[in-house]
């Protein structure tokens, strides 16, 4: 652009600018697949990024399911849910998924993202109070903004402050939700549902657990948090996705009867948005019936995340507690985090540096995720190679990124600022 027309735009090189002296700069890269090993720009690394812990994007009854459901339906629905888009495959996932988490009713979005930004505004509005733990999903933090409820957010975990809360609100508000990740995204830790539950029967709450990465993962019949810790979901509202575990997009919404209806009429994403395609709904009920069918792919993933984490805190990394496939390698700086990525990277793995706003400043980590598909011997070779990377970064002064160098596509391996999300 030229002369006038383009200084108006001139902000947009200054802001990139600015987040790249952050070290904040983020970028694409480009990958192919999914699985335990993936082309980075070309290159084959092993891949501890992917949320694909089962492997079943790929999975052969998966991959045929989302074929005849194209075949049969073509490749989109052309309307919203609402209007001319709802198809067999839409109504069926949502009976599926409700008996599957043991809820009377559920409506799927046409993602995690969209059920979070549709549901929390339906069920909170204004004059409601919505208290939300520190570390939920940014997607839950959105749709709490988006519900113009009075939002509070309490210390990570802090079940004892929810008590608090809800006793001091008494009688003060419409309503009260309580939200949070049934096991978190960026922590790999789990919330304390038996005791939010409870606070939340006790003072009239409603709880609404986002379980985006459990779900297929935790639990003996791979139905998520609540089953892993052997509380009842009964009365609370499950959130979840078919991105991670079941191998497709979407999310869904699970809960009391009533819940589909309300949000059907209620929840703007779901109502202005085109309904999820066939081979999307095909592949994540296929999805889920290999997660009844083949539990052994989920012990296999949980033993590999015991693996790593054993060997990571073995090796003197700060690994916090967790329980399945999410491990965050706290390393505090965004410096720290870059460099860290970038020697795993030049090593042939690839590890995503997640910095702010996605975590608080002084907490950066490299965040590991495993998959059922990895190799044990792998998995204890990877984590030799990150301790060693770790501490190497540790004491290196911050290295300067520039606009330039984080926006090549390159197939180089030379580092540049691109991370994670
Ligand atoms: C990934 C994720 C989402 C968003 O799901 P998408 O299907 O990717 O939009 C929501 N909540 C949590 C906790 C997540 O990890």
């Amino acid at each position: 652009m030229t002369g006038d027309s383009g200084r108006v735009w001139n902000w947009l090189e200054r802001d990139l600018e600015a987040l790249a002296r952050q070290d904040r700069l983020r970028n694409t890269r480009r990958t192919s697949g999914t699985g335990t090993h993936i082309l980075l720009d070309g290159i084959r690394v092993l891949n501890l990024c992917s949320n694909d812990y089962l492997g079943l994007t790929r999975h052969p009854d998966v991959v045929a399911a989302a074929l005849e459901a194209t075949k049969e339906h073509g490749t989109g629905t052309a309307s919203s849910r609402l209007i001319a888009g709802t198809n067999p495959l839409h109504e069926a996932f949502e009976a599926t998924i409700a008996k599957h988490k043991q809820a009377d009713s559920a409506l799927v979005f046409g993602s995690g993202t969209l059920a979070n930004l549709g549901a929390i505004p339906a069920l909170a509005g204004q004059g409601d109070l919505i208290l939300s733990d520190a570390l939920n999903h940014a997607s839950i933090v959105d749709g709490c903004r988006m519900s113009r409820a009075t939002v509070e957010v309490y210390p990570h975990k802090d079940h004892e402050a929810v008590v608090q809360r809800l006793e001091a609100a008494e009688g003060q508000h419409r309503r009260i939700l309580v939200v949070t990740d049934g096991l978190f995204s960026m922590d790999g830790d789990l919330a304390d549902l038996g005791g939010l539950r409870a606070a939340c029967r006790e003072n009239g709450a409603m709880l609404y657990v986002d379980d985006a990465h459990a779900t297929g993962v935790l639990g003996t019949g791979g139905r998520g948090s609540f089953e892993h810790l052997d509380v009842s979901p009964e009365g609370c509202i499950q959130m979840g996705t078919m991105s991670k575990a079941l191998g497709s997009e979407g999310g869904f919404v699970a809960g009391p009867a009533p819940l589909r209806d309300v949000l059907l009429n209620r929840a703007r994403p779901f109502i202005f948005s085109t309904a999820p395609s066939p081979a999307t709904m095909a592949a994540a009920a296929a999805a889920l019936a290999v997660v009844g069918r083949e539990p052994e792919r989920r012990r296999r993933l949980l033993t590999n995340a015991d693996l790593l984490r054993r060997a990571l805190a073995d090796l003197g990394l700060s690994v916090p507690a967790g329980v399945g496939p999410i491990l965050p390698v706290i390393l505090g700086s965004e410096q720290a985090a870059m460099r860290t990525m970038h020697d795993l990277l030049e090593q042939g793995i690839y590890a995503a540096a997640i910095r702010p706003p996605t975590v608080p400043p002084g907490a950066c980590r490299i965040r590991l995720t495993v998959q059922s598909g990895h190799d044990s011997e792998e998995l204890e070779a990877a984590a030799h190679t990150i301790a060693k990377a770790a501490s190497a970064a540790d004491g290196k002064a911050p290295r300067g990124a520039s606009v330039a160098a984080a926006q090549t596509t390159s197939r180089a391996t030379t580092p540049t600022t691109q991370g994670g999300p």
